[in-house]
């Protein structure tokens, strides 16, 4: 057995067993014992506040969630080659949150192997092999999930694009020099149409977040995927729209993110908040690129779709629904960001925010108006010392990167905006 007494001796454990290729957040990391919704305790007795961790969507250990885990789990846990009522029963509510033509689902156990089997999806379909990426976008730890994150592939030791990756500027509107998000929209749009041009009835599928988490929290320009979507279809590619950090109701006002931009796209790929915690992913697509895919080689997935996954999964909906936490998300989000702008106006430094629902972004810069990852992570580590979790992301990592538990209320926004503001002071 493994003595847990010290964080000491638990990352002397770790360093033994564990590759130093896996992170660990902040220069003195945190021994985490319990959780519980919006909070989570460490070894020290702290009680955290949890301002980042969107997997735990409705919840740290949302007893309802826990329970149908349990309770199915003491009952049945087994595959999709035989026939259970928890499959059937949680593919139609999930489905009938997306739009009619969205009917099939693919049950996997990571956000990762979500993306890797939709290029597969995408590439059969269509016949066609190249796939336009979004710079600064993540998709996933596979073989393929690298060759389409170009957040991997062009940083942190990655061996650079592949042959068959098209890549399309990320259309930021900040910083982008432009007077109106309609000027910036168009320059995006006609940069990316020029490069769809040059690969025309080549491209089997565009894959983007609705809003580019690891770009560091970046909505795409309202009119964006209006123009590129259709440019995409008509050479003969589907769209994918990677919901694995904003689905399930974290934008408020919209459930799933392409709703942000009024399109509809082929392939949806869920991950992360789906489970709540509990490994669960799935890829959404049309009956026509399912049936494309019904070639003769069979599609199995040990454990996706098994019952266990599936009552945690349709527990997660029922709790949205119940508890109204999409609502919550939009009233909370709006709150927050309201706060967050108005901080913006007494500390210039926070120069942007941006995001929708409890997905916000700061972006944190110097006096000449330059990525300030110092003063970002200043702020990171500070509200870490006073038990409060954030994160940073974007190229330069200067993005402040808030998106907690949809219970996350006003008093929470109150105290994170107090302690943001006693740490710029300081400064
Ligand atoms: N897509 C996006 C947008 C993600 O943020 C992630 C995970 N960070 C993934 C896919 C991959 O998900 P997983 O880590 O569950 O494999």
């Amino acid at each position: 057995p493994i003595p847990t007494n010290t964080l000491e001796k638990q990352l002397e454990l770790r360093k033994n067993f564990i590759s130093s290729s896996l992170s660990l957040s902040y220069k003195e990391p945190i021994h985490m014992v319990r959780s519980a919704f919006q909070y989570m305790y460490d070894a020290k007795g702290n009680t955290i506040l949890d301002a980042y961790n969107n997997i735990m969507l409705v919840g740290h250990c949302h007893p309802k969630v826990v329970e149908a885990g349990q309770r199915t789990f003491a009952r049945l846990n087994t595959n999709t080659r035989y026939v259970y009522n928890e499959l059937q029963s949680y593919s139609e509510k999930l489905l009938s949150k997306f739009p009619d033509s969205l009917n099939k689902i693919f049950f996997v156990n990571s956000g990762s192997a979500a993306s890797d089997l939709a290029i597969r999806l995408a590439q059969t379909h269509t016949q066609k092999n190249k796939i336009m990426v979004m710079e600064h976008g993540y998709h996933g730890n596979t073989r393929m999930g690298v060759d389409i994150s170009h957040y991997k592939y062009q940083h942190q030791g990655g061996a650079g694009k592949k042959e068959y990756i098209l890549e399309a500027p990320m259309p930021k509107i900040f910083g982008s020099g432009f007077d109106t998000e309609a000027d910036a929209c168009t320059h995006f749009v006609v940069k990316t149409q020029s490069e769809i041009e040059k690969y025309r009835s080549e491209i089997g599928a565009f894959i983007a977040e609705p809003i580019i988490g690891c770009g560091g929290q970046v909505p795409l320009p309202k009119d964006y995927l209006r123009h590129i979507y259709p440019k995409i279809r008509a050479q003969g590619g589907v769209c994918i729209s990677d919901e694995v950090q904003v689905g399930f109701g974290r934008l408020g006002k919209y459930f799933w993110g392409f709703q942000m931009y009024d399109v509809i796209p082929d392939i949806v790929i869920l991950g992360k908040p789906m489970g709540n915690g509990h490994p669960i992913g799935a890829v959404i697509t049309t009956r026509e690129i399912a049936q494309s895919f019904e070639n003769g080689l069979e599609f199995f997935s040990s454990f996706g779709g098994n019952p266990v996954s599936c009552a945690i999964g349709e527990a997660v909906l029922d709790v949205i629904q119940e508890e109204q936490l999409d609502g919550q998300a939009q009233q909370t989000g709006s709150y927050l960001k309201g706060l967050l702008a108005d901080l913006g106006k007494r500390f210039p430094e926070l120069s942007d925010v941006r995001g929708e629902g409890l997905f916000l972004g700061v972006e944190i810069t110097d006096e000449n108006n330059q990525p300030d990852k110092k003063r970002a992570h200043y702020l990171k580590n500070g509200l870490r010392n006073s038990n409060i979790l954030i994160g940073t992301d974007g190229p330069e990592d200067n993005v402040l990167k808030i998106k907690p538990p949809l219970y996350f209320n006003r008093d929470n926004c109150n105290m994170l905006i107090s302690h943001m503001e006693m740490l710029l002071r300081k400064k």
